[in-house]
């Protein structure tokens, strides 16, 4: 008898609970690619998720959505990645009818499932199952480290879509995490005028400015907006609100009055009230943002591709897969940039 093949693989069981369990290879189906994980990323959803503080996810998960890896093996049918490509996967897993599908909007797909975030796979395993027409290939230049980017800032380049035209804009950005450090880099590349970045941690603040803020604030001060529009010298026409809460979103709009434009892309994680008066006397716009369409998937390959920032400084910490455990308490501390799980070849 032939031992069935097994892998190992990260679930956040319970509340604070990450564990790695060892079960069989899932059998492909239809449409599916296997692919052996190189590096998966741990976000702040996971985070959230993990303390059981996220709105749209809870524990039990298979953690796992900003993974690079290499097809093993394709199902019958799947032409679009061959065996030994090296590939990111957009978790987005969309029905391809609803409304919002039928209209190029299938992040908003009213069927939504998603990779890493509920589904019944996710990224944070030796190898894992995945329907293949979400996969993007990597560019063979391209280190893992670089494409674990790729996900991450597909969010903030499709947040900048949605904020309309920035060239030339004054812009601010609340939180310098790596999503708000991601966002500084697609609104340079969308041509903005004067950014500004704002974090608690001055690590973060240095970051920032080398990354190319033109100015920091440090997000503690009191009356931060106050402070933010006087290092501008103006108000501020678009915020980024990376953070998401009831305080960032408070100064946001404060900075942007008037006329100006808060885009929410941080993971939020409780409702917030705003300044109604406020909100329309100086006609301000509200944008939620959230994930990404394919297109902004292949806009932050281009831009990694064109060296707009150095990956490296983005991973701060590597963890092999059987101390997922240790990557999740260590983003729990707040300290870090971008956390890796990476492979261990030695278990197998
Ligand atoms: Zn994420
Ligand atoms: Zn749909």
């Amino acid at each position: 008898m032939t031992k069935e093949p097994t892998r190992r693989r990260v679930v956040v069981s319970a509340p604070d609970i990450v564990e790695v369990l060892t079960e069989a290879v899932p059998p492909l189906e239809p449409g599916e690619a296997l692919v052996e994980m190189s590096v998966s990323g741990v976000c702040g959803s996971d985070k959230a998720g993990a303390h059981g503080e996220h709105a749209f996810l809870s524990p039990p998960y298979y953690p796992g959505h900003e993974v690079v890896g290499v097809v093993v093996d394709v199902a019958d049918g799947v032409g679009n990645v061959v065996v030994g490509d090296r590939v990111t996967v957009e978790p987005t897993l969309v029905c391809g009818h609803c409304k919002p599908c039928r209209h190029q909007a299938e992040n908003l797909c009213e069927n939504l499932e998603f990779f890493g975030c509920g589904y019944r796979e996710g990224g944070m395993a030796d190898v894992f199952s995945v329907p293949a027409e979400r996969l993007h290939k990597v560019p063979e230049a391209f280190s893992d480290y670089q494409a674990a980017l790729i996900e991450p800032l597909a969010t903030p380049v499709h947040a900048v879509r949605l904020a309309g035209d920035l060239a030339g804009k004054t812009v601010a950005i609340l939180g310098s995490g790596t999503i708000g450090l991601l966002a500084l880099t697609a609104v340079r590349r969308a041509g903005a005028g004067k950014v500004l970045s704002t974090d608690t941690l001055a690590a973060k603040r240095r970051l920032a400015l080398a990354l190319g803020a033109d100015a920091v604030v440090d997000a503690g001060v009191d009356d931060l907006a106050g402070v933010v529009r006087g290092e501008l010298g103006e108000s501020v026409d678009v915020v980024f609100d990376c953070v998401a809460n009831q305080a960032t979103l408070g100064e946001a709009v404060k900075m942007a009055i008037k006329g100006g434009t808060v885009v929410v892309l941080g993971g939020a994680r409780k409702p917030a009230t705003v300044d109604l008066p406020v909100i329309q006397e100086y006609q301000i716009r509200i944008q939620g943002a959230t994930t990404y369409r394919w297109e902004d998937f292949e806009d932050a390959i281009d831009i990694i591709a064109s060296g707009a920032f150095d990956a490296d400084r983005f991973v701060t910490a590597t963890f092999p897969l059987p101390k997922a455990a240790e990557a999740f308490a260590a983003i729990a501390s707040g300290g870090e940039v971008k956390i890796l799980v990476v492979a261990d070849r030695s278990g197998r």
